[in-house]
């Protein structure tokens, strides 16, 4: 895979998940990583040392991406380490919630929205003042946009509205040679994930896959450092699954 040092890259909710295994990828093929987190600084340092411990360069940060300003925020603290260009943007951060229709509250309605669409649409915003020429930003979709599993009305249709982020930031930015894309996982063993904490949850999501296995951050991070590298610097626009083959 392509090097990326000299490369700037700051992943949102990096302290754990799919966010903590992307920050450290990016960091084994050279960039200097800055480690986004909301509450947990503990696990977000410890992030940030095992890079360095392995020669690489790496910085935490927070910001609660709940609130209106924190993008705006997030993205003056993100100048203040790196200067006047980031490389690779991996808005990762999210939060899900199962409710049936009947039982979606107004409340946890805004929170999806606020954290999983709101949020990276004004970090791209406010990071595109040092996002230029071979920049890279990395949405983090779902399966759940694109076929329907269990009770997520609410949390599918923040992941289809990235979807369409996707498309919409890639076809503008596309002549700055900025490329937006997202990975779409299916059920990956983080602690949001409800079906990889019972064997019955076990097996429900391997019936879903082609692959018979639960998928680790690894297999989801993997893909966003290669969305990264120069050896994807011909797709943009696109929804990657890395979802083992699920509902096929
Ligand atoms: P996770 O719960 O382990 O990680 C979520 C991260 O987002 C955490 O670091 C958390 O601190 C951060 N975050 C949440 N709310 C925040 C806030 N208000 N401010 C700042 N940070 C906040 O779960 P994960 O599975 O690693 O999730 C990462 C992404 O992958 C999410 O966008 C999620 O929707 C997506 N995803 C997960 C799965 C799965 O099965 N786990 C499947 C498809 C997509």
């Amino acid at each position: 895979m392509s090097n990326l040092s000299g490369k700037t890259a700051l992943v949102t909710g990096a302290s754990r998940g799919i966010g903590r295994a992307s920050a450290l990828a990016l960091a084994r093929q050279g960039a200097q990583v800055l480690v986004h987190y909301g509450r947990a600084a503990g696990e977000a340092e410890s992030v940030v040392a095992e890079i360095r411990k392995a020669g690489g360069r790496a910085e935490a940060l927070s910001a609660d991406l709940a609130k209106p300003d924190a993008p705006h925020k997030l993205a003056k603290d993100v100048r203040a380490i790196v200067g006047e260009r980031l490389d690779i943007l991996v808005a990762n951060a999210g939060i899900s919630k199962a409710a049936k229709i009947e039982d979606t509250t107004i409340e946890d309605f805004d929170n999806l929205f606020a954290v999983n669409v709101r949020a990276p649409f004004f970090l791209v915003q406010q990071l595109l003042p040092i996002l230029g020429q071979g920049g890279s930003v990395i949405f983090v979709s779902s399966v759940v946009a694109h076929a329907v599993v269990g009770p997520l009305y609410a949390y599918a249709a923040t992941k289809g509205a990235v979807d369409t982020l996707v498309k919409y930031f890639a076809a503008s930015l596309g002549e700055r040679g900025i490329r937006v894309n997202a990975v779409a996982p299916g059920v990956v063993d983080t602690d949001m994930s409800s079906f990889t904490k019972t064997e019955a949850g076990r097996n429900t999501a391997m019936s879903l896959q082609a692959l018979k296995r639960i998928a680790g951050p690894d297999d989801i991070a993997d893909v966003i450092a290669f969305l990264a590298s120069d050896e994807a610097r011909w797709i943009t626009g696109d929804i990657v699954r890395v979802d083992g083959g699920s509902k096929l």
